[in-house]
């Protein structure tokens, strides 16, 4: 099963990632994640990356669609997976339908995290104190939502009136356990 998931940063979405890949084992592809990890590697580029991920801006698209292809060719992926914090561009969002369609791959449901922005940043400000993300203060949330606004929201967009049939929008302000269930009960449906 191949999934998207769309939602500002602090949706929760990331949480439910896991949750849904754990249940239907298959990759959780986030990222975010995947950024975080090479942070460690203290070459050039992981200094280059940190100045943008610590500003709250975007990581450039060349660099994140090299990711993403590898990923997605790799062994690990053979199940299925979920893209959390992918596509979060429209050059990112050309670029993977392409790699859909020359790989014959099939998009089956594509979740959209839908939340108020003044609870996503109480909930930022939270995990900022329990994970001590360095992208996670009130002076970066601003231009993390922004980004969002600016270049996730029309990629959302493109999905919603191009695949509605497979595009559920999600009330992210409910329980972690009541989402769960609704992400499980959809994507059992046969979608
Ligand atoms: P996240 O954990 O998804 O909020 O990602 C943390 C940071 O990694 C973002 O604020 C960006 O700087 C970078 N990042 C993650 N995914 C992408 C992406 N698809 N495109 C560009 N930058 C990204």
């Amino acid at each position: 099963m191949k999934i998207i998931f769309f939602g500002p940063p602090g949706s929760g979405k990331g949480t439910q990632a896991k949750l849904l890949a754990n249940e239907l084992n298959i990759l959780h592809l986030s990222t975010g994640d995947i950024l975080r990890e090479k942070l460690s590697d203290g070459d050039s580029l992981s200094i280059k990356l940190k100045k943008v991920m610590s500003s709250g801006n975007l990581v450039s698209d060349e660099i994140l669609n090299q990711i993403i292809a590898n990923k997605l060719m790799s062994e690990e992926c053979g199940n299925g997976f979920i893209l959390d914090g992918y596509p979060r561009t429209i050059s990112q969002s050309d670029f993977l339908v392409s790699f859909f369609k020359s790989n014959s791959l099939i998009l089956d449901v594509i979740f959209n995290f839908k939340i108020d922005f003044k609870l996503v940043e109480e909930r930022i400000m939270l995990r900022s104190k329990q994970e001590q993300r360095s992208d996670d203060n009130i002076n970066v949330i601003k231009t993390r939502l922004d980004n969002f606004i600016e270049e996730t929201y029309p990629v959302s967009k493109f999905f919603s009136e191009n695949y509605s049939q497979n595009f559920f929008t999600i009330d992210a302000s409910q329980e972690v356990s009541k989402i769960q269930k609704e992400l499980i009960n959809i994507t059992k449906k046969g979608h």
